[in-house]
């Protein structure tokens, strides 16, 4: 296919984004512009409640291929971008954040190693400006965890800043599942896979919309929907307690040393075996009931912009 009738769809999940965002979308329509292919920026307002749908809607005035679609409320970054890809009608899709934290240069790379023949090309992030000593060391912990734990691979130090080959989007929009974590369903999908390593830049404006709480559960996320290990994990520790009790019993029978100090600490370990056991079967558990309740992974309030290219697919 011909560079200039390429059409290269960029997904940007946007949370409470108001003070950087017109400079986002700035930049962005200036690489646009400078490249060869088509363009169509794709902004997933995730329910935010300041004045960032109203920015982007302004915008829309100015520049033709903004497109913007709006959750009724906050879903989480994970269905914002699962959203902006199934509304995506681009021959490749990219994820990039929405403060200008995934250099758009680096798209030009992406684009490069997809002309090769790759049909994912994620960012690897060889360094991160600007961010904490613990949001660094927290994630290079998890992804470390996360790919001793998972039979799939899932990349080391990746975020969601990767580019898509249309295949692949095709894949991915029939994977219905609830609470996804969109980095490890686009491993699992497979297909022709690289990346190109980059600079992760600090946030132009605002704060990072990743608190602790949405981190965890991105976390839990990944492992639950991966993982079946935490799973056996309580299998092991609920056979190691039987094993431990049946011990303790014997030993009780031939000596009567330091009884009570011994139940305190065996009630304690049991009862403590037994909730994380408990917990974990519990986090499982949870994932089954979400999938039979068959709701929607997410509610679109309303679009805008999509009417204006003629190839686009509304699913
Ligand atoms: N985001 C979102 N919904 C949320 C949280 C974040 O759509 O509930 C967006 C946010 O606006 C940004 C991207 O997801 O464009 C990544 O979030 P953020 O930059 O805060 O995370 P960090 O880069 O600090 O990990
Ligand atoms: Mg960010």
């Amino acid at each position: 296919m011909d560079k200039k009738d390429e059409l290269i769809s960029i997904v940007l999940p946007v949370f409470n984004e108001e003070a950087g965002i017109e400079k986002t979308i700035d930049v962005l329509e200036k690489f646009t512009i400078s490249q060869s292919q088509n363009f169509e920026l794709i902004f997933v307002d995730d329910g935010s409640s300041d004045q960032s749908a109203r920015l982007i809607t302004t915008s829309q005035e100015y520049h033709q291929n903004i497109k913007l679609i709006q959750f009724s409320r906050n879903f989480g970054h994970q269905l914002a971008i699962t959203a902006g890809i199934r509304y995506a009608a681009g021959d490749a899709v990219v994820v990039m954040d929405a403060d200008l934290q995934d250099p758009p240069s680096v798209i030009v790379e992406m684009v490069n190693k997809w002309h090769e023949g790759y049909q994912v090309v994620y960012g690897k992030r060889v360094s991160r400006n600007g961010e904490s000593w613990f949001k660094k060391g927290s994630a290079a912990l998890f992804y470390r965890t996360l790919e001793k734990i998972t039979s799939i691979k899932i990349p080391l130090d990746t975020g969601d800043f990767r580019l898509i080959d249309r295949q692949v989007v095709r894949e991915l929009s029939q994977m219905d599942e609830p609470d996804p974590f969109v980095r490890g369903m686009v491993s699992w999908v497979g297909f022709k896979q690289t990346d190109v390593a980059y600079e992760r830049q600090e946030r132009i404006t605002g704060y990072s919309k990743y608190p602790l709480s949405k981190m965890v559960k991105l976390a839990m996320d990944g492992v639950t929907s991966f993982s079946s290990l935490p799973l056996q994990f309580a299998n092991w520790f609920g056979s190691l307690s039987i094993v431990f009790s049946v011990g303790y019993l014997i030993f009780c029978t031939f000596t009567k040393l330091d009884a009570i100090r011994f139940a305190i600490f065996a009630i304690f370990l049991m009862v403590g075996l037994v909730l994380s056991a408990l917990g974990m079967i519990g986090a499982y558990l949870f994932r089954i009931f979400e999938a039979s309740r068959k709701r929607p992974l997410y509610i679109v309030a309303k679009t805008s912009g999509f009417h204006r290219t003629k190839s686009h697919q509304i699913p």
